[in-house]
């Protein structure tokens, strides 16, 4: 409850629920919150992180090392403490990969702020510090980048592969990275890449380097009759999106049958609408047909004579890819389709995968849409190899829509640790230590990575510096062997937008947290806790709330270090 003096008369402005935090309390409770969650994921980070087991309050579990899905899974209500989770969200949006970075180097910046604070460094100047620093790294990572061609295979496979590493999808990375190459390069077009047109088939049973590419469509069914055939070749291929049923509304179905010959002709007028619909499909030389809805026993059978494959309640995504894959236009009613409706298909089968039928639709000209089958010996496997994929698509999109690239291996971070601490002295004023202060904070992804492989993180960092400090901007860690390599000869890249957008978004969260004095809250603030077990909830709005927030943050950090 607030309150202010207006005479002698106090004026409540808050309700009696409200909380509220002011002036250092406020920052000091949001930096801790922010720290907290970074502290969650960081272990992860790197070719050596670890992974972490969720489970939720159903019992479902998740191991996973992806960042952005560790604390999408967290179920974080810390309102702070979500601002950082954000970055990770803005991360995987933009580029698919990085989330963790990104992550790691928000809480950073935080943790680098606070000592500033505490040193009555005022938190506008602080940010904007952070915001030029921010700005210098952007032009300063632009110079380093890499140019790579659309087509380089060389180059896409490594940054795919890069995505990869250190996660379930380590053993078979190699041929996985190429699948995803050829994957991303299949459904480019003029508009552009939409991995959305990746279908994922995930397939429990097998090994990870059984997986495969196919060019074209899989779709989850069987063909709806035993007698059609198992798969038709140079197959016209149509989409009906409607049932190849008799519509009830337009039969009298209230027909009272009275006599045997009136039943005769009420089925013989059914099956002749039918065998017209089937002769329709038959006369633009339909030899696929997938339709939306159900198709009546005697359609199948009418189908299964002329030969044709057809397969019902196809979902509207399958029916999307199809489309696309094939060059059909999906048809309302079979009733309109003409040959140009058709799309063509050198084959479309029906095969088992793993002991479950599919429908595959291949051999298509131009493919535009791909499926990536995906195998591993338990659905958790698959589950993070999926994950990995979906990081791997997103740098090869992200590559060659840009063109532009960054050896690895916290490489990036050295350098530009080293160039901002030139540029600061050229800042001046207060502003300086904040621009200093990023460039600590960056190194926190080579000092990350060396931890997690096991190694001193100091050692490692004299070690990147100096071999930076002597024009070796590729210098990375190895973190196998805890050398410092070219990561550009080893073939450790990365898309420049995994670090150009991860510092952005992170020094945006930072600052927007640092500006923050006040904190007003209806009703209960949860000191950030990570689950719903701990339930102290203390009130807050004093030194009293900011212990039990604490509490709840310290539980979380716990909750990291135990995983
Ligand atoms: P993120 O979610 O940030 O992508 P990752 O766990 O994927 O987190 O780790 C990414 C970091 O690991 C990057 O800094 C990347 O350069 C580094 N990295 C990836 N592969 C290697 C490698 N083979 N050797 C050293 N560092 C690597
Ligand atoms: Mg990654």
């Amino acid at each position: 409850m607030a309150q202010q003096q207006m005479g002698n008369q106090p004026l409540i402005v808050l309700s009696e629920d409200s909380q509220r935090t002011s002036g250092k309390d406020a920052q000091s409770m949001n930096i801790t919150a922010g720290k907290a969650v970074t502290e969650a994921v960081r272990t992860t980070l790197g070719p050596k992180g670890m992974d972490k087991m969720l489970v939720d309050s159903t019992g479902n579990v998740v191991v996973t090392n992806d960042g952005v899905t560790l604390l999408r899974e967290m179920d974080i209500d810390h309102p702070a403490a979500n601002m950082i989770v954000e970055v990770s969200e803005t991360q995987e949006d933009e580029v698919g990969d990085g989330t963790t970075s990104a992550v790691v180097v928000a809480g950073e910046l935080l943790k680098r702020a606070e000592e500033l604070i505490e040193q009555d460094i005022h938190a506008s100047t602080l940010a904007q510090g952070y915001r030029q620093a921010a700005e210098q790294a952007r032009e300063e990572l632009e110079e380093i980048a890499v140019d790579v061609d659309a087509d380089d295979e060389e180059i896409l496979t490594q940054i795919a592969a890069t995505a990869m590493t250190g996660k379930g999808a380590e053993n078979a990375k190699d041929q996985l990275a190429s699948l995803v190459v050829d994957a991303v390069q299949a459904v480019a077009d003029e508009e552009g890449i939409d991995t959305d047109n990746v279908a994922v088939e995930k397939v429990v049973g097998g090994s990870i380097d059984e997986s495969e590419l196919v060019e074209g469509v899989i779709v989850d069914k069987e063909r709806v009759s035993e007698n059609m055939p198992y798969f038709v070749e140079d197959a016209n291929v149509a989409i009906v999106d409607d049932a190849l049923e008799v519509k009830e509304t337009e039969i009298d179905t209230e027909v009272s049958v009275t006599d045997p010959d009136q039943l005769e002709e009420f089925l013989q007028r059914e099956e002749a609408q039918l065998q017209e619909m089937v002769d329709q499909l038959v006369e633009v030389g339909v030899d696929a047909v997938f339709v939306d809805g159900g198709i009546d026993d005697m359609a199948q059978h009418f189908l299964a004579q002329e030969g044709i494959l057809a397969v019902r309640r196809v979902k509207d995504s399958d029916a999307g890819q199809i489309a696309r894959a094939t060059g059909a236009t999906a048809v309302s009613s079979v009733s309109d389709i003409t040959e140009d409706d058709l799309g063509f298909a050198g084959n479309v089968a029906q095969q088992d995968v793993a002991g479950d039928q599919r429908i595959f639709i291949e051999d298509v000209e131009d493919a535009k849409s791909v499926t990536l089958i995906l195998r591993g010996g338990t659905e958790h496997v698959i589950d993070e190899i999926d994950r990995a994929i979906e990081d791997s698509l997103g740098v090869v999109r992200t590559t060659i829509e840009d063109g532009k690239v960054l050896a690895g291996g916290g490489a990036p971070e050295v350098e530009l640790s080293l160039a901002l601490r030139d540029y600061a002295d050229s800042v001046g004023g207060r502003e300086q230590l904040a621009v200093e202060a990023f460039a600590d904070a960056l190194e926190v992804i080579p000092r990350t990575l060396a931890e997690n492989a096991g190694l001193d993180p100091i050692d490692s960092l004299v070690e990147l510096r100096s071999a930076h400090d002597g024009g070796n901007a590729a210098a990375g860690l190895d973190a196998y062997t805890g050398d410092t390599i070219d990561m550009a000869e080893e073939g450790v890249y990365e898309p420049l937008r995994v670090k150009t957008q991860a510092i952005e978004s992170a020094t945006e969260a930072a600052v927007m947290l640092l500006r923050i004095d006040d904190v007003i809250a209806a009703g209960d603030l949860k000191g950030g806790q990570v689950d719903d077990d701990d339930d102290d909830d203390m009130p807050a709005g004093g030194p009293g709330g900011m212990g039990g927030g604490m509490g709840g943050m310290g539980g979380m950090g716990g909750m990291g270090g135990a995983m």
